[in-house]
């Protein structure tokens, strides 16, 4: 596994926004008591004023392919990635079941799990949850943090489920994502489930053909030519 990529420029920005805010409002916090103590304070409350995050729009996709379907909120944490995390991974995953079966519990808040991204076996990709959001879907706190879900339709003991138009799909997208937050393209940054420490699932399974889902993702990275934004 690859070294953890430190949060870019996130944290030079906000500081300064905690400064300028601090000094506006000194006044105020001396007549309070300790100037040094309400500062902190603000420096705390400030990480909640929304404006800090990147603007969201309903129903916008990261990936220009995808269809947007909600997750539950209760399936994802809100993030604002790659700011407060960075990305340095795609988790691929297999649903043990249909599509529809997939975006139904990925819906349903007693679920606890979902990922970012299902694609379906004739290569269709719905979008569920946001890039910036940590989705639940590797069941280990730290791989969800750093890592982007790609789920496909299919069983694990059903390798003829992996269709070519699945894998030609799939890979795009991860193509774009691994583009979109400078991962690189190799099997330590895109890895199986079975592979994330602490599971105990075992998708995508031994059918899932990783040579050439990593040879099409580099076919599709280098002829990628525009910025990687959707
Ligand atoms: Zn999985």
């Amino acid at each position: 596994m690859g070294e953890r990529k430190a949060p870019k420029g996130a944290a030079k920005d906000t500081d300064r926004r905690i400064g300028r805010r601090a000094l506006l409002i000194g006044g105020t916090a001396a007549a309070v008591g300790s100037a040094v103590l309400a500062r902190d304070e603000l420096a705390r409350l400030w990480w909640r004023v929304p404006s800090v995050e990147k603007p969201r729009k309903e129903g916008e996709v990261d990936y220009a392919g995808a269809r947007w379907v909600a997750a539950s909120d209760a399936n994802w944490r809100r993030a604002d990635r790659p700011d407060d995390y960075g990305i340095d991974m795609v988790v691929i995953h297999v649903t043990q079941g249909s599509f529809d079966s997939a975006v139904k519990v990925f819906q349903d808040p007693g679920h606890g799990a979902a990922a970012h991204y299902i694609v379906r076996k004739d290569g269709h990709v719905t979008q569920m949850i946001r890039e910036l959001d940590v989705a639940y879907h590797a069941g280990n706190r730290d791989y969800n943090e750093r890592s982007v879900g790609i789920e496909h339709e299919g069983f694990v003991d059903r390798p003829q489920d992996f269709t070519d138009e699945m894998y030609e799909a799939s890979a795009r997208l991860t193509a774009r994502i691994c583009a979109r937050y400078d991962i690189p393209v190799d099997r330590e940054h895109i890895i199986g489930h079975v592979e994330v420490p602490g599971t105990d699932h075992t998708d995508p399974g031994p059918g899932w053909e990783w040579d050439r889902y990593l040879r099409l993702v580099r076919k599709a990275r280098g002829t990628d030519t525009d910025t990687g934004e959707a």
